[in-house]
This record gives structure tokens, C-alpha cells and sequence, in this order.
């Protein structure tokens, strides 16, 4: 399974080494790919060997003019070869348009980025309909190479997000069936995941992760989520 951590605007740099040395107690005896995606100016070279480190955004360029935004060189200087891209705050709260996620998705895919993916509704187009839903969120696939070998797609409803609501575990169920059938790539569940739902989360079919924000800001629960993980993976 895949357990991922976006931490978002949160910890320092030397926080996110003390996050990052706590965690690698779970992740070193864990059978899972833990993903942690650090604020931008906490990227380092962490020594770890079990936690792969991705960039929460970066700018579809090698380096240039363009103040405020990071580049393929200053992701290369830690070795980072993973990126989040259409998260629901970048969509929605920065304005970033599906043209330009695709931009970002071309070109970090040109550099065999592993890409995970963000998709998700709103809470007025989940109340419209389930048809209403998935058009809105076959929309957000567009320009999207759904085949692609190192795509890791998340399913984040954004009413879900940061607000402890989370859908029915039939709901997930259901919406990551429709969501395989647009691209077989492992799928994440995201939204207010929680170290007392992730295991109900994680048992759902088709979950083959989680993308967990809050809850992860503690290493301990973080790690109970890994340790849920790998529970399950054994009884599979
Ligand atoms: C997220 O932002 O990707 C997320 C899942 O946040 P939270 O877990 O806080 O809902």
C-alpha cells in the first residue's frame, strides 16, 4: 500500500528532520511506500532509505524567471523525483487551471517524476447528482495520461478536506470503482483520514492508500497508519 503524508505550510525544516527520524522507525519495518511531501523550504537531504520525500508543487521549468517558484534544479539538489500535482487547494484556493496542471503534469512526466495526482468534487456538485460528480471529476482526468507508469492518482473529496467529514466507506467504495475504470493506477483515498478511520479506510476495495494531511502532522499517529497498513496487507 501506499501511505502518504502532505504536511503542507506546516513544520520548519528542523521540525520536519525530527517528523522525518521519528517516522523511519515505522517506515523502516514497514512493507508499505511511505510518501511525505514536506513545505517547500523544508526540503533537505533527509538520510532516510524507507520515506521517499516529494515536492507539494514546483514550476514546470529547469530554472528561470519566475519569482516565488521552484524549478527541476532545486528539486535535483535533494534528488526528489516525486510531486503532488491538482491538489484541491492549489485548484482552489491558488487558481491553478486544469491547463496548467496538465503543463506540470507533461513536463514532470517527461522526467519520469512519480506523479501523484489529486482529483476531487466539491461539496455542491457531490449534493447534485452521482452522473453531475463524475463529469466534473472526468474533467479534472483531461489532458491527463491516465496510463502512465508512474501515476499514483488520489481521490480527495474537497468538502472532505481538513474538515473531519469524510463520505460513507460505501461511498468510497463505489466512487474509487468508477475512478479504476478511468485509470488503473493505484488509488488514494484522501480526506480527513484519521489514526481511528484509516483502517476502515485502508480495508475498502480499491483503496491502495491513503493521502492524509492533519492526522499526519503527528509521527505517531502517521506511523499507526503505517503499521494499520501493513496489517491488512497480511491478511490479504
Ligand atoms: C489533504 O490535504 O491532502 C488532506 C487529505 O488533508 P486532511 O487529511 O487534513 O483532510
Amino acid at each position: 500500500m501506499i501511505i502518504a503524508a502532505n504536511l503542507k505550510t506546516n513544520l520548519t525544516r528542523s521540525a520536519t528532520h525530527s517528523y522525518i527520524q521519528e517516522l523511519q522507525k515505522f517506515a523502516d519495518v514497514s512493507s508499505s511506500d511511505v510518501l511525505v511531501f514536506p513545505a517547500m523550504t523544508s526540503l533537505d537531504n533527509f538520510q532516510t532509505k524507507s520515506i521517499t520525500i516529494g515536492a507539494q508543487n514546483a514550476y514546470p521549468t529547469q530554472n528561470g524567471a519566475f519569482t516565488g517558484e521552484t524549478g527541476l534544479e532545486q528539486l535535483d539538489e535533494f534528488g526528489i523525483k516525486t510531486i503532488l500535482i491538482g491538489h484541491s487547494e492549489r485548484r482552489h484556493i491558488l487558481g491553478e487551471s486544469q491547463e496548467f496542471l496538465v503543463q506540470k503534469f507533461n513536463y514532470f512526466k517527461e522526467k519520469g517524476f512519480k506523479i501523484v495526482f489529486c482529483v476531487g468534487e466539491p461539496k455542491e456538485i457531490r449534493e447534485a447528482s452521482k452522473q453531475t460528480m463524475l463529469t466534473y471529476i472526468k474533467k479534472q482526468y483531461e489532458g491527463i495520461d491516465t496510463n502512465y507508469e508512474n501515476l499514483i492518482v488520489a481521490y480527495e473529496p474537497v468538502w472532505a478536506i481538513g474538515t473531519g467529514l469524510t463520505p460513507t466507506l460505501e461511498d468510497i467504495e463505489d466512487m474509487h470503482a468508477e475512478l479504476k475504470k478511468i485509470s488503473a493506477a493505484p488509488l488514494l483515498y484522501g480526506g480527513s483520514v484519521k489514526v481511528n478511520n484509516a483502517k476502515d479506510v485502508l480495508s475498502v476495495k480499491n483503496v491502495d492508500g491513503i493521502l492524509v494531511g492533519s492526522a499526519a502532522l503527528y509521527a505517531e499517529h502517521f506511523g499507526k497508519m503505517i503499521q494499520y497498513a501493513d496489517e491488512l496487507d497480511k491478511t490479504k
